[in-house]
């Protein structure tokens, strides 16, 4: 009776964790939330200012679909900045969060059929945006040792007459793998050699620990740039996940059907919002530098911890706030007499048994492993990471 293709979409799982975790905290429940990458920091005090002086002056009304000039000059000034790329207002759109500009990115480029690549682990909503789409994901392997980055031997063996687009997302969710530039580029030859579109999710570009450098794969040259769509927003950078502001940059022609489809969609981002991200953009920037500090220092103890654990073994993450935990060792074992034998099974109990929130690896494309975001409260952090280590020791 409803529409097969909405039917075979299934809800975000960080989401789904994430609310399970807040519900049962308002229950009164001592739970400890490692779910939803969701910075725990206030919004810095100058972006609320400003959204309360767009209040205040009236600033409610409808705006340009693409987004409000300023923020428009402001994204184009930051990419020029941060990323050497020349962008124009005209090949910038700004979106209801980074998650909405993917959403309308893969809307412009796909018909019906057209592969979509997906380098596994995956973030969550990538696979069911390009079913959403109409599209066809493609998942491939990628190793350990190559920092989860797809080689071209991996993508050519997904190539068909079919595939359309690549995404690539780094700092990476779930495994906080960063790209080298010289990967990059060999990204970028195979897209260009093979005419396909890259959607580059660089939302977490702000959030690199240690010598790591963040490349943007449309600053290695005209002909990669002319098909990538770039993917950033302010919810990470800046702890602004409520406020739903995330924007896209190629080339006008591609901007130009995205910013249709919006027009029809969601017409444009809130208007409030919108001058709450120009505050952020091109306010001052110690507020990223003390946020990274933080996560930084929480990257370093939870790998510290999780390592010392018998039985869980991780990669040290380079980017984002996630630590990509294999658990696979604990499978067959038993918590008072609950077998575990998947990482669906393993984060079910752990919440259920010691109140500790984890997303399993199954929604990432990577069924042995759980994800544990670093994006709460230091004190919570610590609590959670005992409650983990009692939980596996007591695994027979
Ligand atoms: N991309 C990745 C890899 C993410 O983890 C997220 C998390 N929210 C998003 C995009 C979307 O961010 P938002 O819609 O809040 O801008
Ligand atoms: N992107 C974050 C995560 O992976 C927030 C939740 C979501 O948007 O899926 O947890």
């Amino acid at each position: 009776m409803f529409s097969r293709k909405a039917q075979s979409i299934s809800p975000s799982p960080t989401l789904t964790i994430d609310a399970k975790a807040k519900q049962l905290k308002k229950e009164g429940v001592d739970v400890i939330g490692f779910g939803a990458g969701e910075p725990d920091f206030e919004t810095p005090a100058h972006i609320k200012e400003a959204a309360v002086r767009a209040i205040e002056a009236g600033f409610t009304r409808y705006t340009p679909v693409a987004g409000i000039p300023e923020l428009l000059e402001a994204v184009s000034q930051k990419l020029q900045k941060d990323n050497g790329l020349a962008y124009e207002p005209r090949n910038i759109v700004v979106a209801n969060g980074a998650k909405h500009a993917l959403c309308n990115a893969l809307a412009a480029l796909l018909n019906p059929g057209d592969e979509v690549v997906i380098p596994a682990p995956y973030w969550v909503s990538y696979p069911e945006m390009v079913k959403i789409n109409d599209g066809v994901p493609v998942v491939i392997q990628t190793k350990k040792e190559n920092n989860f980055c797809p080689s071209p031997e991996d993508l050519k063996q997904a190539l068909t007459p079919k595939t359309k687009a690549i995404i690539i997302n780094s700092p990476g969710n779930p495994t906080g793998q960063v790209y080298s530039k010289e990967q990059l580029q060999a990204i970028a030859d195979f897209a260009v050699q093979h005419n396909l579109f890259v959607i580059a999710d660089e939302i977490y570009e702000k959030l690199i620990y240690g010598d790591s450098e963040h490349v943007s794969i449309a600053s290695l040259g005209e002909e990669i740039k002319k098909r990538t769509v770039l993917v950033n927003g302010v919810s990470k950078t800046y702890a602004m996940t409520g406020w739903r502001i995330g924007y896209s940059a190629s080339t006008a022609e591609i901007a130009k059907i995205m910013s249709s489809i919006q027009s029809h969609a969601t017409s444009h981002a809130n208007s409030i919002a919108q001058k709450a991200a120009v505050a952020a953009l091109t306010g001052p920037q110690d507020c990223v530098q003390e946020m990274k500090e933080a996560f930084d220092a929480r990257r370093k103890t939870m790998v510290g911890k999780i390592r010392s654990i018998p039985g869980l073994s991780c990669i040290e993450p380079q980017g984002a706030f996630y630590l990509f935990v294999d658990v696979s060792s604990t499978f067959g074992r038993a918590y008072n007499g609950r077998t575990v034998n998947s990482s669906d099974d393993f984060a079910a109990a752990l919440l259920e048994e010691k109140q500790v929130a984890v997303v399993p690896g199954t929604g990432f494309g990577a069924p042995d492993y759980i994800r544990l975001s670093y994006a709460l409260a230091t004190e919570q952090m610590l609590k959670g990471l005992e409650r983990i280590a009692a939980f596996v020791r007591a695994l027979a």
